[in-house]
Protein backbone atom coordinates (compact mmCIF):
# COMPACT_ATOMS: atom_id res chain seq x y z
CA UNK A 1 0.00 0.00 0.00
CA UNK A 2 1.45 3.72 -1.15
CA UNK A 3 0.49 6.30 1.28
CA UNK A 4 1.48 10.02 2.39
CA UNK A 5 2.84 11.14 5.72
CA UNK A 6 0.82 13.68 6.94
CA UNK A 7 2.15 13.61 10.69
CA UNK A 8 4.97 12.20 12.77
CA UNK A 9 5.09 12.76 16.55
CA UNK A 10 8.32 10.69 17.41
CA UNK A 11 7.35 6.91 17.42
CA UNK A 12 3.90 6.89 15.42
CA UNK A 13 3.07 8.64 12.06
CA UNK A 14 -0.52 9.60 10.64
CA UNK A 15 -0.75 8.38 7.25
CA UNK A 16 -3.04 9.00 4.38
CA UNK A 17 -4.14 6.07 2.11
CA UNK A 18 -6.43 6.95 -0.29
CA UNK A 19 -8.62 9.18 1.40
CA UNK A 20 -8.27 7.49 5.21
CA UNK A 21 -5.60 8.23 7.38
CA UNK A 22 -4.59 5.54 9.95
CA UNK A 23 -1.92 5.33 12.41
CA UNK A 24 1.41 3.65 11.45
CA UNK A 25 4.97 2.79 13.21
CA UNK A 26 8.27 2.29 11.76
CA UNK A 27 9.06 -1.15 10.60
CA UNK A 28 12.49 -1.89 12.89
CA UNK A 29 15.04 -2.08 9.93
CA UNK A 30 13.97 1.76 8.26
CA UNK A 31 15.46 3.41 11.34
CA UNK A 32 18.73 1.42 10.91
CA UNK A 33 19.23 2.50 7.06
CA UNK A 34 19.24 6.04 7.99
CA UNK A 35 22.58 6.94 9.96
CA UNK A 36 22.29 10.37 8.06
CA UNK A 37 19.26 12.00 9.47
CA UNK A 38 17.19 11.87 12.71
CA UNK A 39 14.28 10.75 11.58
CA UNK A 40 14.22 8.30 8.64
CA UNK A 41 10.34 9.27 7.93
CA UNK A 42 9.31 12.46 7.43
CA UNK A 43 6.13 14.68 6.42
CA UNK A 44 5.56 14.59 3.11
CA UNK A 45 7.14 11.53 2.18
CA UNK A 46 5.61 8.72 -0.10
CA UNK A 47 5.97 5.34 1.91
CA UNK A 48 5.14 1.98 1.04
CA UNK A 49 3.47 0.50 4.09
CA UNK A 50 2.58 -3.39 5.24
CA UNK A 51 0.34 -4.97 7.59
CA UNK A 52 2.14 -6.45 10.52
CA UNK A 53 0.84 -9.34 12.56
CA UNK A 54 -1.86 -8.01 14.44
CA UNK A 55 -2.63 -5.96 11.52
CA UNK A 56 -0.93 -2.93 12.57
CA UNK A 57 0.09 -0.82 9.48
CA UNK A 58 4.09 -0.63 9.31
CA UNK A 59 6.03 1.75 7.34
CA UNK A 60 8.63 -0.25 5.23
CA UNK A 61 9.82 2.15 2.80
CA UNK A 62 10.47 5.64 1.49
CA UNK A 63 9.81 6.56 -1.97
CA UNK A 64 12.55 8.69 -3.41
CA UNK A 65 12.24 12.59 -2.46
CA UNK A 66 11.34 15.47 -5.08
CA UNK A 67 13.02 17.71 -2.20
CA UNK A 68 13.07 18.15 1.33
CA UNK A 69 13.88 20.53 4.10
CA UNK A 70 16.75 19.91 6.54
CA UNK A 71 17.38 21.98 10.10
CA UNK A 72 20.58 20.58 11.84
CA UNK A 73 20.79 19.11 14.53
CA UNK A 74 20.96 21.74 17.72
CA UNK A 75 23.99 20.04 19.31
CA UNK A 76 26.05 20.73 16.52
CA UNK A 77 25.79 16.67 15.61
CA UNK A 78 26.63 16.08 12.21
CA UNK A 79 23.21 14.53 11.75
CA UNK A 80 19.94 16.66 10.84
CA UNK A 81 16.35 16.58 10.98
CA UNK A 82 14.24 16.29 7.60
CA UNK A 83 11.44 19.23 8.23
CA UNK A 84 9.29 18.30 4.78
CA UNK A 85 9.59 16.71 1.96
CA UNK A 86 7.94 16.65 -1.66
CA UNK A 87 7.26 20.50 -1.80
CA UNK A 88 6.07 21.80 -4.67
CA UNK A 89 6.11 25.59 -3.16
CA UNK A 90 7.06 27.82 -0.32
CA UNK A 91 4.45 30.74 1.22
CA UNK A 92 6.69 33.24 3.69
CA UNK A 93 3.72 34.78 5.43
CA UNK A 94 4.88 38.16 6.30
CA UNK A 95 3.72 41.35 8.29
CA UNK A 96 5.64 44.72 8.60
CA UNK A 97 4.90 44.79 11.73
CA UNK A 98 2.68 43.83 14.60
CA UNK A 99 4.58 41.43 14.71
CA UNK A 100 7.64 42.75 12.31
CA UNK A 101 9.27 40.13 9.67
CA UNK A 102 12.53 41.71 9.11
CA UNK A 103 14.29 41.92 5.33
CA UNK A 104 16.99 39.75 6.71
CA UNK A 105 14.43 36.64 7.80
CA UNK A 106 12.62 37.01 4.51
CA UNK A 107 16.19 36.91 2.90
CA UNK A 108 17.32 33.75 4.59
CA UNK A 109 14.34 32.10 4.12
CA UNK A 110 14.55 32.75 -0.02
CA UNK A 111 18.17 31.67 -0.23
CA UNK A 112 16.52 28.23 1.76
CA UNK A 113 13.72 27.91 -1.29
CA UNK A 114 16.64 28.65 -3.19
CA UNK A 115 18.99 26.22 -2.32
CA UNK A 116 16.38 23.49 -2.37
CA UNK A 117 14.79 24.52 -5.55
CA UNK A 118 11.25 25.47 -4.09
CA UNK A 119 9.28 28.10 -5.67
CA UNK A 120 8.39 30.78 -3.35
CA UNK A 121 5.85 33.46 -2.98
CA UNK A 122 5.41 36.32 0.01
CA UNK A 123 2.00 36.83 1.47
CA UNK A 124 1.97 40.08 2.65
CA UNK A 125 -1.11 39.61 5.31
CA UNK A 126 -2.96 42.18 7.50
CA UNK A 127 -3.15 44.33 4.36
CA UNK A 128 -6.04 46.24 6.17
CA UNK A 129 -4.05 47.68 9.01
CA UNK A 130 -1.47 48.99 6.13
CA UNK A 131 -3.67 51.67 4.45
CA UNK A 132 -2.86 55.20 3.89
CA UNK A 133 0.23 56.85 5.00
CA UNK A 134 1.37 52.98 6.55
CA UNK A 135 0.74 51.73 3.27
CA UNK A 136 4.45 52.26 2.29
CA UNK A 137 5.41 49.62 4.66
CA UNK A 138 3.66 46.95 1.85
CA UNK A 139 4.65 48.98 -0.95
CA UNK A 140 8.69 48.93 0.35
CA UNK A 141 8.59 45.11 0.37
CA UNK A 142 6.88 44.65 -2.81
CA UNK A 143 9.21 47.09 -4.63
CA UNK A 144 12.44 45.11 -3.20
CA UNK A 145 10.96 41.74 -4.39
CA UNK A 146 9.28 42.84 -7.41
CA UNK A 147 12.70 43.96 -8.51
CA UNK A 148 14.20 40.65 -7.74
CA UNK A 149 11.71 38.20 -9.05
CA UNK A 150 9.57 37.00 -6.32
CA UNK A 151 6.04 36.95 -6.21
CA UNK A 152 3.76 38.89 -3.89
CA UNK A 153 0.36 38.64 -2.92
CA UNK A 154 -1.19 41.02 -0.60
CA UNK A 155 -4.02 39.50 2.28
CA UNK A 156 -6.15 40.26 5.39
CA UNK A 157 -7.94 37.26 6.53
CA UNK A 158 -9.75 39.62 8.56
CA UNK A 159 -11.37 41.83 5.29
CA UNK A 160 -11.03 38.59 2.94
CA UNK A 161 -8.45 40.44 0.84
CA UNK A 162 -6.73 38.20 -1.64
CA UNK A 163 -8.00 34.97 -0.34
CA UNK A 164 -9.51 33.55 -3.85
CA UNK A 165 -5.79 34.23 -5.14
CA UNK A 166 -4.62 32.39 -2.31
CA UNK A 167 -6.43 30.02 -2.95
CA UNK A 168 -5.77 29.62 -6.58
CA UNK A 169 -2.08 29.50 -5.51
CA UNK A 170 -2.33 26.76 -3.26
CA UNK A 171 -4.81 24.46 -4.97
CA UNK A 172 -3.73 20.87 -5.93
CA UNK A 173 -0.45 21.53 -4.43
CA UNK A 174 1.63 20.67 -1.35
CA UNK A 175 2.67 24.01 -0.10
CA UNK A 176 4.97 24.87 2.71
CA UNK A 177 3.71 27.51 5.08
CA UNK A 178 5.88 29.64 7.44
CA UNK A 179 6.47 32.72 9.24
CA UNK A 180 6.00 34.19 12.24
CA UNK A 181 4.17 33.51 14.93
CA UNK A 182 1.12 36.06 14.72
CA UNK A 183 1.48 36.84 11.23
CA UNK A 184 -2.05 35.52 10.50
CA UNK A 185 -1.56 31.92 9.21
CA UNK A 186 -3.99 30.26 11.42
CA UNK A 187 -6.11 32.70 10.42
CA UNK A 188 -5.85 32.96 6.69
CA UNK A 189 -6.02 29.22 6.50
CA UNK A 190 -9.22 28.95 8.49
CA UNK A 191 -10.58 31.58 6.21
CA UNK A 192 -10.01 29.58 2.91
CA UNK A 193 -10.36 26.13 4.49
CA UNK A 194 -12.63 26.28 7.13
CA UNK A 195 -12.07 23.71 10.67
CA UNK A 196 -8.38 23.01 9.80
CA UNK A 197 -6.89 23.74 12.94
CA UNK A 198 -3.05 25.42 12.37
CA UNK A 199 -1.23 24.48 15.79
CA UNK A 200 0.89 28.30 16.10
CA UNK A 201 0.39 29.47 18.91
CA UNK A 202 -1.45 32.19 20.36
CA UNK A 203 -0.93 35.43 20.77
CA UNK A 204 -3.13 37.54 23.39
CA UNK A 205 -1.64 40.98 21.89
CA UNK A 206 0.25 41.06 18.47
CA UNK A 207 2.56 43.58 19.39
CA UNK A 208 4.52 40.61 20.87
CA UNK A 209 5.80 37.55 19.18
CA UNK A 210 4.19 34.23 20.15
CA UNK A 211 5.77 31.82 22.24
CA UNK A 212 5.75 28.74 19.87
CA UNK A 213 3.72 25.35 20.84
CA UNK A 214 5.47 22.64 18.62
CA UNK A 215 8.75 22.26 16.89
CA UNK A 216 7.03 19.01 14.61
CA UNK A 217 5.99 19.74 11.14
CA UNK A 218 2.53 18.63 9.98
CA UNK A 219 0.64 18.21 6.67
CA UNK A 220 -2.91 19.44 6.39
CA UNK A 221 -5.43 18.49 3.74
CA UNK A 222 -6.96 21.55 2.49
CA UNK A 223 -11.12 21.26 1.82
CA UNK A 224 -10.69 22.65 -2.21
CA UNK A 225 -7.77 20.41 -2.89
CA UNK A 226 -3.97 20.40 -2.04
CA UNK A 227 -2.19 20.05 0.84
CA UNK A 228 -0.04 22.62 3.70
CA UNK A 229 2.66 21.78 5.27
CA UNK A 230 2.19 23.75 8.66
CA UNK A 231 6.23 24.20 10.79
CA UNK A 232 4.80 25.78 14.22
CA UNK A 233 7.76 26.61 15.90
CA UNK A 234 10.43 26.48 13.32
CA UNK A 235 12.66 29.40 12.71
CA UNK A 236 14.24 28.41 9.94
CA UNK A 237 15.65 26.21 8.09
CA UNK A 238 19.61 24.74 7.73
CA UNK A 239 21.04 24.75 4.14
CA UNK A 240 23.13 22.51 2.68
CA UNK A 241 26.65 22.89 2.45
CA UNK A 242 27.79 25.49 0.88
CA UNK A 243 30.89 27.86 -0.09
CA UNK A 244 30.98 31.52 0.66
CA UNK A 245 31.43 32.16 -3.18
CA UNK A 246 28.35 30.11 -3.87
CA UNK A 247 25.78 32.10 -1.62
CA UNK A 248 25.21 34.91 -4.42
CA UNK A 249 24.11 31.66 -6.11
CA UNK A 250 20.75 31.97 -3.96
CA UNK A 251 20.10 35.54 -5.24
CA UNK A 252 19.01 35.36 -8.25
CA UNK A 253 19.77 38.97 -9.17
CA UNK A 254 23.26 38.03 -7.93
CA UNK A 255 23.31 35.13 -9.76
CA UNK A 256 22.39 37.16 -12.91
CA UNK A 257 25.12 39.69 -12.41
CA UNK A 258 28.14 37.57 -10.96
CA UNK A 259 29.40 36.18 -14.51
CA UNK A 260 30.79 39.64 -15.38
CA UNK A 261 32.57 40.33 -12.13
CA UNK A 262 36.31 40.34 -12.62
CA UNK A 263 36.84 37.51 -10.70
CA UNK A 264 34.75 34.50 -10.56
CA UNK A 265 35.74 33.77 -7.27
CA UNK A 266 34.48 37.38 -6.43
CA UNK A 267 32.78 37.21 -2.77
CA UNK A 268 31.28 40.98 -3.84
CA UNK A 269 32.80 42.73 -0.70
CA UNK A 270 35.18 45.17 -2.18
CA UNK A 271 37.17 43.32 -5.16
CA UNK A 272 37.90 45.80 -8.24
CA UNK A 273 35.30 45.66 -11.11
CA UNK A 274 32.46 43.95 -9.18
CA UNK A 275 29.37 43.57 -11.23
CA UNK A 276 27.32 42.70 -8.48
CA UNK A 277 28.55 46.03 -6.38
CA UNK A 278 27.44 48.17 -9.39
CA UNK A 279 24.28 46.82 -9.64
CA UNK A 280 23.54 47.77 -5.89
CA UNK A 281 24.81 51.28 -7.17
CA UNK A 282 22.10 50.75 -9.97
CA UNK A 283 19.13 49.86 -7.96
CA UNK A 284 18.93 45.69 -9.87
CA UNK A 285 20.20 44.86 -6.38
CA UNK A 286 18.05 46.36 -3.77
CA UNK A 287 20.31 47.62 -0.72
CA UNK A 288 18.18 45.66 1.65
CA UNK A 289 19.29 42.20 -0.53
CA UNK A 290 22.54 43.73 -0.51
CA UNK A 291 22.98 44.09 3.21
CA UNK A 292 21.36 39.97 3.32
CA UNK A 293 24.04 38.78 2.04
CA UNK A 294 26.85 40.37 3.72
CA UNK A 295 25.53 39.58 6.90
CA UNK A 296 24.76 35.81 5.72
CA UNK A 297 28.52 35.80 4.51
CA UNK A 298 29.77 36.42 7.82
CA UNK A 299 28.06 33.99 9.75
CA UNK A 300 28.96 31.44 7.38
CA UNK A 301 32.36 32.23 7.62
CA UNK A 302 32.07 32.57 11.30
CA UNK A 303 31.48 28.26 11.76
CA UNK A 304 28.41 26.09 11.01
CA UNK A 305 25.52 27.66 9.64
CA UNK A 306 22.76 27.87 12.47
CA UNK A 307 19.32 29.43 10.51
CA UNK A 308 17.20 27.93 12.96
CA UNK A 309 18.00 30.72 15.33
CA UNK A 310 17.36 33.52 13.40
CA UNK A 311 14.51 35.36 14.14
P1 LIG B 1 -0.44 32.76 13.46
O1 LIG B 1 0.31 32.69 14.75
O2 LIG B 1 0.47 33.11 12.32
O3 LIG B 1 -1.26 31.55 13.16
O4 LIG B 1 -1.42 34.01 13.59
P2 LIG B 1 -2.97 34.04 13.95
O5 LIG B 1 -3.81 33.59 12.81
O6 LIG B 1 -3.20 33.37 15.26
O7 LIG B 1 -3.21 35.62 14.09
C1 LIG B 1 -2.54 36.40 15.07
C2 LIG B 1 -3.36 37.64 15.37
O8 LIG B 1 -3.44 38.46 14.22
C3 LIG B 1 -4.79 37.32 15.76
O9 LIG B 1 -5.17 38.23 16.79
C4 LIG B 1 -5.57 37.55 14.48
O10 LIG B 1 -6.91 37.93 14.73
C5 LIG B 1 -4.79 38.70 13.87
N1 LIG B 1 -4.91 38.69 12.40
C6 LIG B 1 -4.74 37.65 11.57
N2 LIG B 1 -4.92 38.02 10.28
C7 LIG B 1 -5.21 39.34 10.31
C8 LIG B 1 -5.50 40.33 9.29
O11 LIG B 1 -5.50 40.06 8.08
N3 LIG B 1 -5.72 41.60 9.72
C9 LIG B 1 -5.68 41.97 11.03
N4 LIG B 1 -5.90 43.23 11.34
N5 LIG B 1 -5.43 41.06 12.01
C10 LIG B 1 -5.20 39.77 11.66
ZN1 LIG C 1 31.47 40.59 -7.58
Amino acid sequence: MKGRILKSTGSFYSVEIDDQVVTAKLKGKLRLLDQKNTNPVAVGDTVELVLGKKGEYLIEYVYERKNYLIRRSVNLSKQTHIIASNIDQALLIVTPVYPETSFGFIDRFLVTCEAYSIPAHLILNKSDLFVGEFSELLEGIEYVYHTVGYPTLRTSALEGTGLDELKTLLKDKISLLSGHSGVGKSSLINAISPGLNLKTGQISDYHFKGTHTTTFAEMHRLSFGGYIIDTPGIKGFGLVDMTPEELSDYFPEMFRLKANCRFNNCLHINEPDCAVRAGVEEGTVPETRYHSYLSMLEEEKAGPYRVDEYQ
